[in-house]
């Protein structure tokens, strides 16, 4: 359903979306809307952001062709966009330059965020200190203690980490506490939400600044191949990276797209984040989406092995593109993403994130079920030095 009342520029994709935020929020979620308007094609504008992706992050971040993981799974030739490459180890720092500049450009001096397995927060903290901004960080006491390495570098670079207790102690009472935070501050401080969720503008501006993920790997499949990739896949937490990955490829009807979501430890609530599998419409921090939440409509806490992935919600636009079918979505649980956490490492001396984990274990069903001559391009959202400490815990020294 499109019309004009119900378009993207209102923050609606399909049903999901809009801005139900609180009304001490409102001002500043439209002047962030206004501001991103003007600039988003501004050749000024885009010519800054072009500078730091270029000069800062590292992009354009490779597009490699894995072949021993092509040999080992047996069918699909298998491509990894590297995104663990970029300065901090994943995507994360795409969205925090953007929106960085974005915050010079309304003249506030301080920045804030959530973060669950601290990749956002520390992205967050880097420009924070490049850009010479006051930065709070909100994290759950329980990934405080999973990530104890990202904690320490986000003090280092001159951030403040506030622990979160309250519910689970993980990504969503962080994001919870963000806001709230946020509603108190707003007039000196912007919130850089991290994933592609949140009131618009936030799920339209962090896809956009994600976008460039799928833009660079459609140009460089290209230049390689002469051809499209035949399906490309990422994992889901809130859907930034995946969002950024698909973006580019929505009108390319022939590419398949699958988002693998976290089934953690089984299919009982309380056990996974599989949002999209097991979801309803709901509201969850200011969007219309799919949540996981009891027959009351109270959300039910999110479990997966990978903070990142911890979250009972997604962004609107992914609940979106699983109505229309477009994209075809997925879970993968625990073991099986510790599996290929040591697979990965294995096969390619590269030590993926425990959430991009989660993207290789579907990957491996999927290129055996597509078969050899076709192409799949992996995301490989981010690298797991973070994880492996947390991993040898679970795994023990294999
Ligand atoms: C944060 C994170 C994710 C999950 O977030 P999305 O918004 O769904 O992309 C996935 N991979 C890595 C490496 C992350 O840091």
């Amino acid at each position: 359903m499109k019309d004009k009342n119900f378009g993207e520029e209102q923050g609606y994709f399909g049903d999901f979306g809009g801005r139900y935020a609180p009304e001490i929020l409102t001002d500043a979620l439209i002047q962030l809307e206004k501001v991103y308007l003007k600039l988003r094609n501004n050749p000024k504008f885009v010519k800054e952001l072009n500078y730091y992706n270029q000069n800062y992050v590292g992009r354009p971040s490779l597009l490699t062709f894995a072949e021993r993981l092509t040999k080992a799974w047996g069918g699909a030739r298998i491509w990894l966009k590297r995104e663990d490459l970029n300065h901090t180890g994943a995507h994360k720092i795409n969205n925090t330059v953007g929106q960085a500049l974005l915050t010079r450009a309304m003249g506030k001096k301080r920045i804030i965020a959530e973060t669950g397995a601290g990749q956002h927060g520390l992205a967050t903290a880097t420009v924070g200190a490049l850009f010479d901004m006051e930065t709070v960080i909100y994290m759950g006491a329980e990934d405080v203690r999973r990530q104890e390495l990202n904690v320490y570098k986000i003090k280092l670079l001159g951030a403040k980490v506030v622990p979160v207790t309250s519910g689970t102690a993980t990504l969503k009472d962080a994001t919870s506490e963000a806001m709230r935070e946020w509603a108190l501050s707003v007039a000196n401080t912007h919130y850089i939400v991290g994933s592609a969720i949140g009131p618009h503008p936030f799920p339209t501006i962090v896809r956009d600044f994600q976008s460039i993920i799928g833009k660079e790997t459609k140009e460089q499949f290209k230049k390689k191949t002469k051809k499209l990739p035949d399906a490309v896949i990422a994992c889901v937490g809130g859907g930034s990276n995946a969002i950024g990955m698909f973006y580019g490829f929505l009108k390319d009807k022939k590419v398949k797209l699958y988002g693998v979501e976290a089934g953690g430890l089984g299919n009982k609530p309380g056990e996974h984040s599989a949002t999209i599998t097991f979801g309803r419409p709901g509201f969850l921090h200011g969007t219309k989406t799919l949540i996981i939440q009891d027959a009351g409509g109270q959300i039910v806490p999110a479990h997966s092995v990978s903070a990142g992935l911890d979250y009972p919600g997604v962004g609107p636009e992914h609940a979106y593109l699983a109505s229309t079918k477009r994209v075809e979505y997925v879970s993968v649980n625990d073991k099986e993403a510790l599996a290929s956490f040591v697979e990965v490492s294995r096969l390619e001396g590269i030590i993926p994130a425990l959430e991009t984990a989660h993207a290789f274990s579907a990957a491996k069903k999927l290129a055996k079920e597509m078969g050899k001559k076709k192409d799949l391009v992996i995301c490989l959202s981010g690298r797991g030095d973070k994880d492996s400490m947390e991993v040898s815990r679970l795994l023990g020294d294999k």
